[in-house]
Formats: C-alpha cells, sequence, structure tokens
C-alpha cells in the first residue's frame, strides 16, 4: 500500500513515523472554540486550574466530550500524529467515559492509550474510586486491542490522599500497567507533599507504591536530578510538555536530562509534534539549556519507545515504531499528504478518510456553544 501511495504523491513526498503524543487531554478539544475567559485573571497555576480546567471538566457530559474527542483526533491525525496518550477527567461523567474517547478514536482510526485521572477534588473518596474503577474497567477490555490501551490515572499528588494513591499503585500492578499522573508541574505539588510529611510529589508516589513500571509521571518541571534519577530507576517515563509549561509560566525542566526515558507531550495543545518540538528548541535556548536542545531528537524519539512499549511491539530507534504500521506520507516539515495506522489509510491527500473535518469542527462549535452555558460559577 505504501508503495501505491508514493506514485500517487508528490514527488518529493517521503515516508516516516506517525508522531506520538506522550501526554495529552482530549477533554480539552472544544477550549479553542470560544471557551469564555476566567471570572478574573489567574494569579498561580492552581488558580488556572480552578478557574479554567476543573470549571471545563466539571461541565463535561457525554456529548460534549465525544465532540471534543471527536475533533481532537480528527486534527491530530491531519497533523501526522497518529498516537495519543490521553490523561482524562470528566467528574459529572466518569463511568464509561473512556469508552467515548475509545469510539472517537477508532472510529477516526487513531491509536490511543488512556487513563482516567482519578482525584478527590470534587467527591472525596467516592470520586477517587469511580475513577480507578473506571481505568480497571476500560484496561481489563482492550487488553488485545489492536489500537487501544488503558492505563491506570491519578490527578496529581496534591488532590488525593495516601489511601487513593496506595489503591492506584495495587491496582496497576495487579493489571500490569503503568500509572499516568501529573508530578511537579507546579511549585504547589511540590509545597503540598512536603506539608504531608514527605520529600516531594515524586517521593511520595514511590513511598506509597504509587508508580508500577511503565508509569507516566507528566511534567515533573520541579523535580531535581535526585527525583529524576528515582522515576528512571522505577522504570517511569517523564513526559515534557514544553508549549503547556510556557504557557502556564510553571517554570522550566532542569533535570529531566538525568533520566534516559523522557518523552515528549502537548499536554492539551493540538497534537501537532513539530509544533511541540519546535517550541521546546525555542525555549531551550532562551533558558540557555544546551542539555535540553541536544535532547530534542531524543524527546520525540522517547515518545514513540512508550508506544511501542505500551503495544508492545518493536521499536527501532532509527525508524522509530515501525512493525506497528503507523506511517506519514509527505513532504518534509509540511503537514503529510497521507496517513497510516495500523496498516489502515486514515487520512488521504490531506483529508480524513472516514469522516469530514468540516462537519466535525460545525458539530464541535454547537456542542461548545452549549458547554460555555454549562460552566459552573468560579
Ligand atoms: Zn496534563
Amino acid at each position: 500500500m505504501i508503495d501505491d501511495l508514493l506514485t500517487a504523491s508528490d514527488p518529493r513526498a517521503e515516508v516516516r513515523a506517525g508522531g506520538v503524543n506522550a501526554h495529552t487531554h482530549l477533554y480539552s478539544g472544544l477550549a479553542p472554540l470560544g471557551m469564555p475567559s476566567p471570572p478574573r485573571t489567574p494569579r498561580s497555576f492552581v488558580e488556572i486550574l480552578e478557574l479554567v480546567w476543573w470549571r471545563l471538566d466539571r461541565a463535561l457530559d457525554e456529548a460534549a466530550l465525544r465532540a471534543s474527542a471527536r475533533l481532537y483526533v480528527a486534527e491530530a491525525l491531519l497533523a501526522g500524529t497518529t498516537t495519543l496518550i490521553d490523561h482524562h477527567e470528566s467528574p459529572a461523567f466518569i463511568d464509561g467515559s473512556l469508552d467515548v474517547l475509545a469510539e472517537e478514536a477508532e472510529r477516526l482510526g487513531a491509536r490511543l492509550v488512556v487513563a482516567y485521572g482519578a482525584t478527590e477534588r470534587n467527591g472525596g473518596r467516592e470520586e477517587a474510586k469511580r475513577g480507578l474503577r473506571e481505568c480497571e474497567r476500560f484496561v481489563s477490555l482492550h487488553r488485545k486491542s489492536p489500537r487501544l490501551r488503558g492505563m491506570v490515572g491519578l490527578h496529581a499528588s496534591f488532590t488525593v490522599s495516601d489511601d487513593t494513591l496506595r489503591e492506584a499503585g495495587e491496582l496497576g500492578r495487579a493489571l500490569g500497567v503503568g500509572v499516568h499522573v501529573h508530578v511537579a508541574e507546579a511549585k504547589a505539588d511540590v509545597e503540598d507533599a512536603r506539608k504531608r510529611g514527605y520529600d516531594g510529589p515524586l517521593e511520595r508516589l514511590l513511598a506509597l507504591d504509587a508508580l508500577p513500571p511503565t508509569s507516566i509521571v507528566a511534567h515533573g518541571v520541579w523535580l531535581d536530578e535526585a527525583s529524576v534519577r528515582r522515576a528512571d530507576a522505577a522504570g517511569a517515563w517523564l513526559v515534557q510538555n514544553p508549549r503547556s509549561n510556557a504557557n502556564n509560566r510553571v517554570g522550566w525542566p532542569r533535570a529531566l536530562w538525568a533520566s534516559e526515558h523522557v518523552a515528549l507531550g502537548t499536554d492539551g495543545f493540538p497534537a501537532d509534534m513539530a509544533a511541540e518540538a519546535s517550541s521546546l528548541a525555542q525555549e531551550a535556548a532562551k533558558q540557555g539549556d544546551t542539555r535540553d536542545l541536544a535532547a530534542l531528537h531524543a524527546r520525540r524519539l522517547g515518545a514513540h519507545a512508550l508506544c511501542a512499549t505500551l503495544f508492545g511491539t518493536r521499536f527501532d530507534a532509527s525508524i522509530g515504531p515501525g512493525s506497528a504500521g503507523d506511517v506519514v506520507v509527505g513532504v518534509a516539515d509540511a503537514k503529510p499528504q497521507h496517513v497510516v495506522v495500523g496498516g489502515h489509510l486514515v487520512v488521504r491527500d490531506h483529508a480524513l478518510v472516514r469522516d469530514d473535518l468540516a462537519a466535525i469542527r460545525a458539530h464541535a462549535r454547537e456542542q461548545a456553544t452549549r458547554l460555555w452555558t454549562r460552566l459552573p460559577p468560579a
């Protein structure tokens, strides 16, 4: 099939591995469609969560989530990103929420890894237990699905109790999957863990056995070199999200170089991995961080290696996730002309094969307008 596609392509076109986004949020897909500004300007990272993202996630119902996921996945495929590793939260619609994300990825033909980020921030321990049950259900259902995998998820150390952390770790080990969790994204997470008597959030997760092998530690902005080495030794992957970190002004991750297992994610920004990589280069240059500039290529390859680990496929650093059959055909540094996922053609001549982007956008705008009326007060 690839030969046929190349024959029908721009003569300058080449075949390259599909992009992998190692940490993102499909639930934020409608946010660019006119989400109202917060009632006041957030003064800290926690206020960005309280005034923006936690109001959005509390307003999500099934229809809004479905439209959000459909738009996000469609735009990812058109940008040549074939795998999305999603971290999901929709507190008013927990049970079955991961199925909605999976159905939309399957419909359009993307590869997807999901986890529900269990938290106690709205409904205490009962809310956390429901989040973990949703992960358990999904992981068990999709152990052998060709393009879907589940993980256990936690929102972040600072929104859960020790009991929830222990249960997440136990569940991950019982299911043989890792835990996907935000760690040290901002200084507040570190301060919270210290107040609870731990050296930091990573140390808290490790002390409570909440990081089984192949866990995903998103951000790690405020982890020092020793903590990054501890994460690496535990078999966890760190995910750097430069556009999000710059946008939220949480700081620059100075110690990620100390791990061999770091991947690139977009944390809810569109899944255009070339744009994310160029942000990483710009931010690293601004920070004078030559180590991170050198690591740019490694970050993108890291996401491919993580994807191969999660799907149990072969990884060859020279070709990317070759055996997964996820490739894009196109001219270098341009949007791909064709996209193939798991051997199926999902984008042909810059257009989705299984749906229509204009129709997806129109439906997303309708759902977004309805969603903005549902935002709870700050
Ligand atoms: Zn995130």
